[in-house]
């Protein structure tokens, strides 16, 4: 008994006790977000690399919570996988970046510029996704092709052959897709060609350290060759000084996206820098 008291003490230690305490905090306070309006969405471009003209731009979600303070998606996005509450927050993503996308073409702002959107694992695997694409795109009347839904690979290789079906009848809508973080998961090639995408994003991971690092600079080539061989574009995220970006140019990355040349930003800064690019 003595030694059950002692493992007892040692379960249930303030720092556990902490962190079970703070967990459901947060899954408290998630599940109020939405209600209590504290997400946002911030944007940040994507350019053609050999150009340098904005092609579109990645929406990423943004919590703002009055007692947790700015929540980085890094640390509450798998907590709303594992809750279920991404479905609703995901669909909330969809309509909100498309409508916002959309406002902004009414004003003569972002000109068919493409809209990224992430989609979760939970929304990939739920029969409902395609519906509610589909009445996002007729209540926001974003035309289908300048939206692209960024799927992970370990999202799709976890369970590629519905995946796959998934990925055809949202390709059926018009919508292209891409495959982001690619080189981190463990891709079949025998999947990646037949999957209906039009897009790998190299993974930032490789991207960063490509001019230190030779390993992570033939990875990084040898995506951009496997993606072209098989008729995809390839972009390139992380892109974080000009040295980067005038090698991934010179190996003919066709897209780059980093801080390079704009850190994600709210919607007003985002248009204030899509109007310093036209002068
Ligand atoms: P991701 O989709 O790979 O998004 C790219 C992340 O890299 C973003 O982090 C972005 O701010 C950051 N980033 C962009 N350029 C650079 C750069 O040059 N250097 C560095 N160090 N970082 C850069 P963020 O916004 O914190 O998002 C993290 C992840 O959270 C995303 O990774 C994505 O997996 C997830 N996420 C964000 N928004 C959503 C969403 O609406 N739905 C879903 N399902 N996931 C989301
Ligand atoms: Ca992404
Ligand atoms: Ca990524
Ligand atoms: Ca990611």
């Amino acid at each position: 008994a003595k030694s059950a008291g002692r493992d007892t003490a040692r379960f249930f230690s303030p720092e556990t006790d902490q962190r079970v305490l703070a967990r459901q905090t947060m899954e408290g306070q998630l599940r109020q977000a939405l209600a209590n309006d504290e997400f946002s969405l911030h944007f940040q471009p994507r350019l053609n690399a050999r150009t340098r003209r904005v092609q579109g731009a990645e929406a990423l979600l943004r919590w703002n919570n009055p007692m947790l303070g700015q929540v980085a998606p890094g640390h509450f996005i798998h907590l709303a996988e594992e809750t279920g509450l991404i479905k609703p927050i995901g669909l909330w993503v969809l309509r909100e970046a498309c409508a916002q996308w959309m406002a902004l073409e009414a004003q003569g702002v972002c000109k068919g510029l493409e809209l990224s959107v992430n989609l979760s694992v939970a929304q990939l695997s739920d029969p409902e996704l395609v519906g509610q694409l589909e009445s996002v795109l007729r209540a926001s009347g974003i035309p289908p092709h300048q939206l692209e839904l960024e799927l992970t690979e370990s999202q799709l290789m976890d369970n590629p052959g519905a995946a796959q079906a998934q990925v055809s009848a949202l390709k059926a809508l018009g919508v292209q897709i891409a495959i982001d973080d690619f080189g981190t998961g463990y891709s079949s090639l025998a999947y990646l060609k037949r999957f209906e995408i039009d897009k790998l994003k190299v993974d930032q991971s490789f991207v960063q350290s490509m001019l230190d690092d030779s390993a992570d600079a033939a990875i990084v080539h040898a995506v951009i060759a496997l993606g072209h061989t098989l008729g995809l574009k390839v972009v390139a995220e992380g892109v974080e000084n000009l040295p980067t970006a005038q090698t991934l140019t010179a190996l003919g990355c066709d897209e780059l996206q980093g801080y390079c040349f704009s850190r994600p930003q709210p919607i007003e800064e985002f248009v204030a820098w899509l109007q310093g690019q036209d002068d």
